[in-house]
């Protein structure tokens, strides 16, 4: 059988959720689990963050499929709800939403007295920067005291734009988050992703809500996951299919974009974009075979890939590490032009999948 597997580290993910907690010990842990806990499998992932206080989805479709493995904790629809009919099914299923705009309100409003008598909170969005979701500043605080008065009890929420690198942008965004908080004392808050967690200490607040961190991927361009001390979640692989020798001047894979300057020896793996794995190439790739690096050769095809074995000695069954603890998924990422969230979410459904 072909060869393709995604297998998941449950004791990784517990180990990345105890790094949370020892950065964040006062908060509570809202792990995020949409994209299908970032592509990792939410059925595969769930019971290994049992020990968070709250579930983070993007959407209901996707906290359903969390309220049926789990009928204990909290979830939080970071996005609210997209229709107002929604909120019934978010009501009855005990989901916390978001609101970021005015139809949002209307909706919570229109249905306050199931929502308040399930004793939900509701979390409410300061856009204070991103420009992307939330009340402005001077529109929030109305809608805040608003809810306040009619009972709720609200938690004052924000994302960074830029947590992961030095911006102007985050000053102000932490100004106005302070501010607007102060001027809804007493209030729950929470602006911190896996970057912010990390950057920000004195941002922790009540809600920590952290994502990328927890599967073991980094949030920054510049700092690897084993300085951030956690272990990565996904072990990618795929094994050697083919061997072949070619001469100088031959050339490999669609386009022959590549072309040997020297006799060389070729391995393909059994692995491509119809599995998942990218194909932009910005700089050389690499993937790794008994923790050394082996360079991609060649277009990435549906099924497979070239690597060059030219000085190593690997015979065709030899299973190759395509992301995993050797190669990080954010090194991989960066040769794409892309960020391991982004490789990590969009694997296909053709790999084997495996837990341990
Ligand atoms: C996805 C998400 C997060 C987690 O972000 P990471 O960078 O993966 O830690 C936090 N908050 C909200 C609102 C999100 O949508």
């Amino acid at each position: 059988m072909r060869q393709a597997t995604v297998c998941i580290d449950r004791e990784a993910l517990k180990s990345n959720l105890d790094r949370v907690k020892q950065l964040a010990p006062q908060a509570k842990i809202l792990s995020m689990v949409k994209a299908n806990a970032y592509g990792h499998g939410i059925k595969d992932c769930l019971a290994a963050l049992d020990s968070s206080d709250a579930f983070g989805v993007a959407c209901l479709n996707e906290a359903l499929e969390v309220r049926q493995l789990n009928d204990q904790h909290s979830i939080t629809l970071v996005e609210g709800i997209f229709a107002e009919h929604e909120m019934q099914i978010a009501i009855a299923n005990h989901f916390e939403v978001m609101i970021h705009q005015q139809q949002q309100l209307q909706w919570l409003l229109d249905h306050q007295q199931a929502y308040l008598t399930k004793g939900l909170k509701v979390w409410v969005k300061l856009n204070s920067g991103m420009n992307r979701l939330g009340f402005k500043a001077d529109e929030i605080i109305a809608v805040i005291q608003q809810l306040k008065a009619l009972g709720f009890t609200c938690v004052l929420s924000m994302h960074f734009a830029n947590a992961d690198i030095d911006h102007p942008l985050s000053q102000q965004q932490i100004q106005q988050f302070l501010d607007i908080k102060a001027a809804c004392a007493p209030i729950l808050a929470s602006c911190c992703n896996s970057a912010a967690i990390y950057k920000w200490p004195e941002l922790h607040f009540d809600y920590v809500r952290p994502g990328i961190m927890l599967y073991g991927a980094s949030p920054f361009a510049d700092r690897n996951v084993r300085d951030l001390g956690l272990q990565p979640v996904m072990s990618f692989h795929a094994e050697i299919i083919a061997i072949q020798q070619i001469a100088t001047g031959e050339y490999v894979g669609y386009g022959a974009t590549f072309q040997a300057t020297h006799p060389m020896t070729i391995a393909v793996v059994s692995i491509g974009y119809g599995d998942g794995y990218p194909r932009s190439y910005h700089r050389q790739n690499f993937v790794s075979i008994n923790a050394s690096a082996v360079a991609v050769v060649g277009r990435v095809s549906m099924d497979m890939i070239a690597i060059d074995i030219t000085d190593l000695d690997v015979e065709i069954g030899q299973v190759v590490e395509l992301w995993g603890k050797d190669r990080l998924v954010d090194d991989v990422a960066a040769a794409n032009g892309s960020i391991g969230y982004e490789l990590l979410c969009r694997l296909s459904q053709r790999p084997q999948r495996i837990v341990v």
